[in-house]
């Protein structure tokens, strides 16, 4: 099963890729955390990369397309994947189809609505940890202690894209840019309608009844 997960950054495409990764035992590729991945590693990649997401703006195309095609034709996505983050632009969602024409196009597209003003509260209030990747926010999934990760103990930090300027930014980008991706899936009949305003367990129940079990 080939999945894409559509709306706004923080409206929980992320979290819900994980559990759906879980379920469908398909890897869950997400290009934002190959973009911090590299980062933290100090590669070319990463340095480009982060001019444009401090900036809340996307990485180009040219840096993202080729590097999503080459993770998909590798042996652990032979029985499906889901994408978290990409396709963003029309351009990447055409070059994406092209390169699926084989071996067949992408079976949904799941677009996950949250309004911008719920948008807005829950991405000023996310905090993830730098060492394990967890996600939290200080008043939906508060940490235990405040300020440190259940799961490891590392100290959360605010992502530098998740302060409230940027924030602002990438969701002018998403309105732009990514929001058009609804209407090309939708044509196509391959997009799916959520409510992601409902419970991180509702939304999922939500997305497993529309595309099977
Ligand atoms: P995300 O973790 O998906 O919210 O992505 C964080 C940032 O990485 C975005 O704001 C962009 O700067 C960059 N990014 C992630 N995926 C893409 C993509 N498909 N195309 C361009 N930039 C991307």
């Amino acid at each position: 099963m080939k999945i894409i997960m559509l709306g706004a950054p923080g409206a929980g495409k992320g979290t819900q890729a994980k559990l759906l990764s879980d379920k469908y035992s398909i890897p869950h590729i997400s290009t934002g955390d190959i973009f911090r991945a590299n980062i933290k590693e100090g590669t070319e990649l990463g340095k480009k990369a982060k001019e444009y997401m401090d900036a809340g703006a996307l990485v180009p195309d040219e840096l993202t397309v080729d590097l999503v095609i080459d993770r998909i034709g590798r042996e652990d996505c032979a029985k499906g994947y889901i994408l978290d983050g990409f396709p963003r632009t029309i351009n990447q969602a055409q070059k994406l189809t092209e390169a699926l024409a084989e071996t067949g196009d992408i079976d949904f597209a799941v677009n996950v609505d949250v309004p911008d003003e719920a948008i807005i509260d829950r991405m000023s209030g996310r905090r993830v940890c730098p060492a394990c990747g967890a996600s939290y926010h200080v008043v939906n999934i508060p940490t235990k202690v405040e300020g440190i990760c259940d799961r490891c103990g590392a100290a959360v930090i605010q992502r530098d894209d998740d302060k409230a300027e940027t924030v602002k930014k990438r969701l002018d980008v998403y309105h732009e840019q990514t929001q058009p991706l609804i209407d090309y899936y939708r044509e196509k009949g391959k997009e799916v309608e959520i409510d992601g305003t409902q419970s991180m367990e509702n939304v999922f129940t939500s997305i497993v009844e529309k595309i099977g079990e």
